[in-house]
């Protein structure tokens, strides 16, 4: 399988050349040239797998590259047993009649990106042996708190790897500060940068692509790749994870072999509802992914309308990760969407980075709204779902996937469409402690500290603490650092001591 460019689809690059790379060199992201097609046979030989034989199946397919050996060492690395709370890996719990919980959380750093970020650094080292023999790859991350803190745990000591992340100073929970700033490692750094993620992003999108800094990398045998969503080293471990929710229904009985569900995804840079999107075009059968916002409602308005604009007010919410105005992974969709439009897809982006907007034809939208459906929930509606799930259901939601529970329950309400839905589960509610006791309680008024507001937490609900999260309040604060924007560039020289 070959991979080309969201903005120029002459090029091809092998898997392990995509992955290498991160980005490809004239800023577009890269896709797969085609799909490969999962049969009804196939998917329902997937049923009595376990996770990770589902994965090699669904991986095999992308990654043509890779020897069997190479594969195998790959994805028993990143889904051995002892990482993950969870046998399952990512288990699917019923709630009620036909609404399904696919919790992503259970791996080390207790949210979903582990699913795709603990398989990233074992993609990325055989693919930096087959494409840049002895080059050290330097990871740089933006992040909105959860991809942080993953791939921070994912990349730590690995050998030829270097990984430098920045975070919105303000713009994290106390938990995935804490998280972050007491990382381990001999090949980590961690920065806090004075504005949003979208800053952070931007910022990191135009290290990656500026030459000079390039050079001097290259002077020193060192590359950038990427662990955002953008790199499809990260894309492709999630589009596995639909296809074992698939086969965990059947197994449970919920669905019948070939039934259709719906996926409702909590959304911020589009990476994970897009992995559903391959998981549906590959033959996996979804009906409807149902795109869910919190008050950053850009997706919201996109999907229901065909204009993105990003000129409107930023909200610090409750979930954020998903606090975030440019979805980067939207340009993929918009590529596969328009048949492959490269020169659509470069006006987009131009006017996106110019006018911060785009609207794309009627066309074009329809097409998208004959897959996509979307909503949003306010800050209010994500409190008072953790509640009711708690009490109706005894059923403990974070703050993100409360998004999600919450738009399903509106999506249901004006479609009546109500055929089994996984509602995909983003982060353990322990990461984000305070707001979710806060709902729990139906009050405002937790001072307690980070540590004292997960004990009451789980005084109160009685859910399991994640031995992940107690083991921080033991550990040494390592990274105070704090920039501006304009001076990131800076900041990665003396990190990486160039
Ligand atoms: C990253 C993240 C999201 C958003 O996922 P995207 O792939 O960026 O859309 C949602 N919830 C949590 C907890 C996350 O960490």
């Amino acid at each position: 399988m070959l991979y080309t460019s969201t903005r120029n689809k002459n090029i091809r690059v092998s898997a392990a050349q995509a992955i290498a790379q991160g980005i490809s060199e004239e800023g577009g992201l890269f896709v797969p040239c085609e799909l490969p097609e999962f049969d009804i046979d196939k998917i329902g030989s997937m049923v009595d797998m376990s996770y990770i034989q589902r994965a090699k199946t669904v991986l095999r397919e992308f990654l043509t590259d890779f020897t069997d050996e190479e594969l195998d060492y790959c994805v028993n690395g990143a889904y051995a047993a002892n990482k993950f709370s969870s046998e399952k890996i990512a288990p699917v719990v019923n709630i009620n009649g036909n609404e399904n919980i696919l919790e992503l959380w259970h791996g080390p750093t207790c949210a979903f990106k582990d699913m795709a970020l603990q398989l990233l650094p074992y993609l990325m080292t055989v693919s930096a042996k087959k494409t840049a023999d002895g080059k050290t790859i330097v990871i740089l991350v933006a992040t909105s708190g959860d991809t942080g803190k993953a791939a921070l745990e994912g990349f730590k000591n690995v050998d030829n790897t270097k990984i430098l992340v920045f975070y919105p100073v303000d713009g994290v929970s106390p938990m995935q500060k804490l998280q972050m700033t007491t990382q381990e490692g001999e090949n980590v750094a961690v920065c806090a940068i004075n504005g949003n993620f979208d800053d952070a992003q931007s910022s990191v999108k135009a290290i990656f692509t500026n030459d000079e800094i390039k050079a001097e990398l290259a002077k020193k045998n060192m590359m950038f790749s990427s662990a955002n969503s953008i790199n499809w080293g990260r894309l492709v471990p999630q589009i596995v994870y639909y296809f074992s929710a698939y086969s965990e229904l059947v197994q449970q009985n919920r669905i019948t072999l070939g039934d259709e569900i719906n996926v409702v995804v909590p959304t911020g840079n589009f990476g994970n509802i897009l992995a559903g999107y391959y998981a549906k075009q590959m033959g996996l059968p979804i009906k409807k992914l149902v795109c869910a916002s919190n008050s950053n409602n850009i997706l919201t308005d996109f999907l229901k309308s065909g204009e993105y604009d990003k000129n409107r007010e930023f909200y610090t919410t409750t979930s954020p990760s998903m606090d975030i105005l440019i979805s980067s992974n939207l340009e993929r969709l918009l590529y596969h969407m328009s048949g492959d439009d490269d020169k659509l897809v470069c006006e987009l982006m131009k006017s996106l980075s110019e006018n911060g907007r785009y609207v794309v034809s009627e066309t074009l939208i329809k097409n998208i709204q004959s897959v996509f459906d979307a909503g949003f929930c306010d800050e209010a509606s994500v409190s008072g779902t953790i509640h009711k799930y708690e009490k109706e259901f005894r059923y403990l939601c974070d703050t993100h996937t409360s998004v999600a529970v919450k738009v399903y329950e509106n999506y249901v309400a004006e479609t009546g469409d109500d055929i089994p839905t996984v509602i995909d589960s983003t982060a353990s509610p322990y990461k984000f402690s305070k707001s979710v006791l806060n709902a729990v309680n139906g009050a405002d008024d937790c001072d307690l500290d980070e540590f004292d507001t997960v004990d009451e937490l789980n005084r109160v609900t009685g859910a399991p603490v994640p031995a992940p999260l107690k083991a921080l309040k033991d550990k040494e604060v390592r990274f105070k650092e704090v920039c501006n924007k304009e001076n990131m560039s800076e900041m990665v020289f003396k990190l990486l001591d160039l």
